[in-house]
């Protein structure tokens, strides 16, 4: 089912919802189930599974060259989803990346899902490799979200690559976009961020889901500015419980995030991670109990595949 109807059948009541990211290459299945078990009886109507791009390697073989490779450190996301949905009968959102994957690819892999009963994708551009200061498109692929978007868009239209034979069928998924209530890093102001937002709604995007905050007056002021702007799709809050002091500096800096003063004083007081670990579920379930006063339509988690506080923020708020 889709995301929208999701939200539409739960007719107000706030629904809950988390992110997995794929196992490392070479690990099974049975650590994202370990992630997932505890948190079903919350029954959340949908998971999202991360995508990754491949990173670039460079390994000394034994006549002492210097060898280049690239690899991807989590494949599977799209077998990750179909298990999942096979396992617990909840619907999943897999993203979809623009880097590191062609245009022909990413059609494959949106006629996989289509065939897999599939019906959600959140797409995106997806992070710079960590060996590039900034992201590099992959030749034949796409250079922002808003042409991923197309080219599901044109296929739910009928419209495929390349077409010299009948590609008739019209694909119907229920298409997500991320946004950024803290600006994106590379645009020059809010403005000029929410432009490109409205260009991704305007084309077919059915929700949002947003980058993480830990001050709800930033998720309100955007969640004003969309619907002042004509903006109507769910905006989905996205949502990560601290768990560690170094949090506190990591996750401005990878995620490029304000941490609010109350929440940064707190921490500091703090004698250990477990004693963090604390004032994070506590300010995540302050948080959680303002937005949905506020109205926001799913409670969405990034679990980063540690389900402890999560379980303990939706217990306390559900
Ligand atoms: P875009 O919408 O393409 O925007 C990227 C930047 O370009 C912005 O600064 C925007 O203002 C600007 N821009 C957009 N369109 C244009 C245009 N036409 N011309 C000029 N400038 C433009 N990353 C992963 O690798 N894998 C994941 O699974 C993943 N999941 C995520 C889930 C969520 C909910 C969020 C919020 C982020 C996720 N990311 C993921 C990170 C994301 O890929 C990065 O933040 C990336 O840098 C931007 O992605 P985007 O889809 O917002 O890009």
């Amino acid at each position: 089912m889709k995301i929208t109807e999701h939200i539409e059948n739960a007719k107000g009541k706030t629904l809950f919802s988390f992110e997995l990211l794929p196992p490392i290459k070479g690990q099974s299945l049975q650590g994202i189930y370990n992630a997932i078990d505890p948190l079903m009886e919350f029954k959340p109507p949908f998971i999202d599974v991360t995508s990754s791009r491949e990173d670039l390697v460079y390994k000394e073989s034994s006549d002492g060259n210097i060898q280049k490779a690239t690899y991807r450190k989590r494949p599977g996301t799209v077998a990750v989803c179909a298990a999942i949905q096979h396992k617990y009968g909840v619907d999943t959102v897999p993203h979809l990346i623009c880097g590191g994957f062609t245009k022909e690819e990413t059609e494959y892999a949106l006629i996989d899902l289509q065939f897999l009963g599939i019906d959600n994708v959140l797409v995106l551009r997806g992070d710079a490799r960590k060996a590039d200061s900034g992201f590099v498109p992959t030749p034949g692929g796409h250079c922002y979200a808003s042409e991923l978007l197309e080219q599901v868009t044109n296929m739910n239209n009928g419209i495929y690559l390349h077409e010299y034979q009948d590609t008739s069928f019209k694909t119907d998924f229920c298409i997500g976009v991320a946004a950024y209530p803290e600006k994106h890093f590379e645009a020059p102001n809010l403005k000029a961020d929410f432009k490109y937002l409205k260009q991704k709604v305007a084309g077919g995007a059915n929700f949002i889901v947003t980058q993480m905050f830990f001050d709800n007056s930033k998720y309100k002021e955007f969640v004003n500015l969309c619907r002042e702007n004509d903006i109507n799709v769910p905006i989905i809050p996205g949502l990560k419980p601290i768990t560690s002091a170094k949090q506190l500096i990591n996750l401005p800096k990878i995620f490029h995030i304000d941490m609010p003063e109350d929440l940064c004083d707190a921490v500091q007081a703090c004698k250990n991670d477990k004693d963090v670990k604390e004032v994070g579920i506590e300010w995540m379930i302050n948080q959680c109990k303002e937005l949905m006063e506020f109205g926001a339509p799913v409670m969405h988690f990034y679990t980063m595949g540690n389900a402890e506080p999560t379980k303990r923020i939706a217990q306390a708020i559900f």
